[in-house]
């Protein structure tokens, strides 16, 4: 088993390598450099966001400015680590002044977030807003509707489970749309298929032989 998480962590390096030097749109010009994606090679869990700002386009790693911070947040709050799971962006380069992606730059970057689905295998793939979740559901439904909802799709060839929920760059300045964040990212452990396990509570008469364990989530095994 380490021998195929070796092989795939050295193709998925191997094609960031690739497009470090991409120039298969204008934002070529304009970049510091290609901020790929980061984490585990060989996630369960996959984070797909918009595309790198002023922070992630000068360290090169995605999500590291206060929408970062708010995600490896949320990520501690059900167990989880950057380091457990896979986040990656709809585009590689950083649009001038954090403007929307355009068509035409999402048409000739998506090869690349397919790629690397199709080297990591996740079978769970969050979309946060609407661009990813737009480009990997294939259809035009905004973030507002679809939030929450999970659908079954082929991605990179394989089945995966896609969950689209908000971004977390909305949800900093917005209350309401942090709660339902929250309350959306609290059901991906459920999603990637992992129980709470059932505390055992003793009958009353009987002794109990060892301490009750405590109430705590199953290790989610992601690593
Ligand atoms: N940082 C990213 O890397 N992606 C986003 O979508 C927003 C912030």
């Amino acid at each position: 088993m380490v021998r195929v998480a070796a092989a795939a962590d050295l193709s998925l390096i191997a094609y960031g390598d690739v497009v470090a030097g991409c120039e298969r749109c204008a934002l070529a010009a304009t970049r510091t450099q290609v901020v790929f994606g980061s984490g585990s090679p060989d996630a369960e869990l996959m984070f797909v966001g918009e595309a790198p700002g002023f922070h992630e386009d000068k360290q090169g790693v995605p999500f590291v400015g206060a929408a970062g911070k708010l995600l490896q947040k949320l990520l501690e709050g059900i167990g989880l680590t950057r380091e457990d799971v896979y986040v990656a962006n709809v585009l590689k380069c950083r649009p001038p002044g954090n403007r929307d992606p355009q068509p035409e730059e999402i048409e000739a970057c998506e090869g690349h977030l397919f790629r690397q689905i199709e080297l990591i295998r996740p079978t769970l793939v969050a979309t946060l807003g609407n661009f990813a979740t737009k480009l990997l559901s294939g259809k035009p439904t905004g973030i507002t509707q679809v939030h929450g909802r999970a659908q079954q799709v082929v991605l990179g060839g394989n089945p995966v489970t896609l969950y689209p929920i908000f971004h977390p760059a909305a949800a900093l300045y917005t209350p309401r749309m942090l709660q339902v964040l929250e309350e959306d990212f609290r059901r991906i452990p459920e999603l990637l298929g992992r129980a709470f396990e059932p505390v055992e509570v003793p009958a009353r008469d009987e002794p109990a032989a060892t301490p009750a364990p405590p109430a705590q989530p199953v290790q989610l095994g992601l690593f």
